[in-house]
């Protein structure tokens, strides 16, 4: 069983669209990275700045998330507020979305914050 798991989780590596941008084997236009965090611009851009902040671990979504990810998800909230005022976003102010599981709108399945700036959200999304 825990062998099982382990195939499926490096399958699931392998496969990942982020995991391989992570590892530069996709490239990106990086904005910031740390041991832990990858900061990069969203592809298909929904705002005048669409940043994508993800986990270098490989993490399925919101909904896979444990206890020892605590740490984690505390520095990925960190790294978007140096960012943001970094890219001086954060006077006007920016969104953060979370798109989770099939309902949820999820794409790829490696846990991601978009933040958006540069115009006026709206409420509510789609
Ligand atoms: P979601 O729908 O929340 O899973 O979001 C996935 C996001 O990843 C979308 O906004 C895509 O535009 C973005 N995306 C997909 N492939 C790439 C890529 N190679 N580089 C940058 N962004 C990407
Ligand atoms: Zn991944």
């Amino acid at each position: 069983m825990q062998a099982l798991f382990l195939i499926k989780e490096v399958n699931a590596v392998a496969d990942c669209i982020f995991c391989k941008i992570v590892s530069k084997q996709i490239p990106s236009e990086v904005v910031y990275e740390d041991d832990q965090v990858f900061v990069f611009h969203d592809i298909n851009p929904q705002a005048p700045t669409h940043l994508l902040v993800i986990p270098k671990e490989h993490i399925q979504s919101a909904a896979h998330v444990t206890e020892k990810d605590k740490e984690l998800l505390g520095q990925m909230f960190v790294v978007i507020k140096n960012v943001t005022e970094k890219l001086g976003l954060d006077k006007e102010g920016y969104r953060i979305v979370n798109n989770c599981g099939e309902l949820g709108g999820q794409q790829v399945d490696h846990l991601h914050f978009h933040v958006l700036g540069g115009r006026q959200m709206q409420w509510p999304p789609g």
